[in-house]
């Protein structure tokens, strides 16, 4: 499938162009901290409950929280209805989400506690993953947990032949490669990277660079989103 015309993406963009980002900070009355993003056609719901008292009782780690996230697809969110429910792929992005999101938040300072992490995935267009982890980051901020930083995410493949940034669903499904990948921005310690397709070295490399920079642009996206949040705070108190 054609998707790349004279240098430009399906939708208009550049090589190494992200789709765009709106992320909303505290849309839920009832979660401690909540973001929603919508990036590209993704939208996404993140809400965070904790640190409390983790049940069952067994997975209780004396010397620190748990994390735990929580990726769902919901039946609406994709072209042909999702079944309700976890299967293998939402275990596996819950997995690794739980993973990266472990790396940023400290953790040994709730002993024997569990911060639970919903990532609501409503309309899906391939990346949602990136967009998750990304809504995540945001809502574990406004709850307020004390994180060493945030995680930014956004994934890199290619596509018919050429290193691109961010792919869209179309991309996703007819494109050569798929390279996921979350950083955590300050130290640009990478904590996910996946790849779903073929690269040789080189391609790789460049891919690499190209999904660490978009991470960093999500990164400044994501600061201000929090930003102009407790600005807003400020001005109605
Ligand atoms: N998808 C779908 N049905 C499913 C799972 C995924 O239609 O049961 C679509 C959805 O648009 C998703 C895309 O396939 O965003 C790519 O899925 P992938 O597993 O690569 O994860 P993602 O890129 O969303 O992190």
């Amino acid at each position: 499938m054609e998707l790349i015309k004279d240098g430009k993406r399906l939708d208009g963009r550049g090589f190494n162009e992200l789709r765009d980002i709106k992320i909303e900070v505290g849309v839920l009355n009832r979660a401690i901290g909540s973001a929603y993003v919508e990036w590209g056609r993704n939208k996404v719901m993140a809400a965070v409950y904790g640190p409390r008292e983790m049940h069952p009782k067994f997975l209780r780690d004396p010397t620190k929280a748990v994390l735990r996230c929580i990726y769902n697809m919901a039946p609406f969110s994709v072209e042909d209805r999702k079944r309700p429910g976890p299967d293998r792929r939402s275990v596996e992005i819950s997995k690794i989400s739980s993973e990266a999101l472990s790396h940023v938040v400290m953790l040994e300072r709730y002993p024997n506690s569990a911060i639970d992490v919903y990532v609501e995935i409503l309309q899906a267009d391939a990346g949602t993953r990136c967009v998750g982890l990304t809504a995540a980051s945001v809502a574990l901020a406004d709850a307020g947990i004390p994180m060493k930083d945030m995680v930014a995410s956004c994934a890199s493949g290619k596509v018919n032949g050429e290193i691109v940034l961010d792919l869209m669903k179309e991309e996703d499904n007819y494109g050569d490669c798929d390279l996921p990948l979350a950083v955590i921005p300050r130290r640009k310690e990478v904590v996910l990277l996946q790849m779903d397709g073929k690269l040789t070295q080189d391609e790789f490399k460049k891919a690499y660079e190209v999904a660490i920079d978009g991470s960093m642009q999500v990164y400044e996206i994501q600061k201000n989103a929090l930003l102009k949040s407790v600005n807003e705070v400020k001005i109605g108190e």
